[in-house]
């Protein structure tokens, strides 16, 4: 598969996950998985069903006690996923210096007052094109403000849109704007496998995305298959290396204590 690490995964410290880190750490030896990066949501929109869940001191404990049981067959990383990080910069400062996070993840899934991943409401008050506009404008400037090490799932609307045609070129020019900024700050982009369940069987981004990244300069790619669940660790894997070598990938990156470092693209697990 190439890639020995997930680099996007949550447990029950994400109000949307019911998985135990042990268990998560089992799988992952038993795919093949040398290193795993628990990135769990921190969000910070006062209406989120997950706003205040996130305990970081239990998290990190559990972080802990999980390399002491599995750590010579695993490498564990402690992450967070923080959505809207560009609108919440005192409360993620505070976050991020208080605990030894290896990564950090920036994510977008709120749009002003509303959530993208709750249908109707967001898609009934815009056309198509404007819910995706809208979208990718605010993620320019989510990516312009930067503070995060990988942007994740940059089209994610692309799987709760209840219109199917989307067509990633129509909203290029915002696109390359958060591209633009990613490659300025050093962020790395995502590959996120989790829409490949869904019925779109693309990535997130998927391959005019990446292409666009690789050929403005950007150097660093994650993968992530946003399990929530122990099984899901890994899905969408073959998708994701072949697309990373076809865009001209031959390295991926890893994290320790928010630094990045590559690694060889390799055959087999
Ligand atoms: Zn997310
Ligand atoms: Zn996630």
């Amino acid at each position: 598969m190439g890639v020995p690490c997930d680099l996007h995964v949550h447990t029950r410290f994400s109000a949307d996950s019911r998985a135990e880190m042990c268990d998560v750490c089992r799988q992952a030896i038993a795919c093949g998985l040398t290193e795993i990066a628990f990135t769990e949501h921190v969000d910070l929109m006062p209406a989120d069903a997950g706003y205040g869940h996130f305990r970081p001191g239990a998290f990190m404990a559990e972080v802990n006690r999980c390399r002491t049981c599995f750590g010579d067959q695993l490498r564990i990383l402690a992450g967070v996923e923080v959505g809207e990080p560009h609108r919440f910069p005192a409360e993620v400062k505070a976050l991020l210096e208080s605990y030894p996070f290896d990564l950090v993840i920036g994510s977008l899934h709120w749009v002003g007052e509303e959530p993208i991943f709750l249908p109707p409401a967001y898609y009934d008050r815009r056309p198509p094109a404007q819910a995706f506009g809208d979208y990718f404008a605010e993620l320019a400037v989510l990516c312009q403000a930067g503070g995060f090490d990988v942007l994740g799932h940059l089209d994610v609307i692309k799987r709760y849109c209840p219109d199917p045609a989307y067509e990633v070129w129509q909203y290029e020019q915002a696109i390359r704007l958060a591209l633009q900024a990613l490659v300025e700050h050093g962020i790395a982009l995502e590959i996120n496998t989790s829409t490949l369940c869904r019925l779109l069987a693309q990535s997130s981004p998927d391959e005019t995305v990446v292409r666009w990244y690789r050929e403005m300069g950007g150097e660093r790619l994650t993968f992530g298959s946003d399990a929530h669940a122990p099984e899901r660790l890994t899905a969408g894997w073959e998708h994701a290396v072949r697309l990373a070598r076809q865009t001209g990938f031959s390295h991926w990156t890893s994290f320790r204590g928010r630094s990045p470092h590559d690694l060889p693209l390799e055959n087999g697990l």
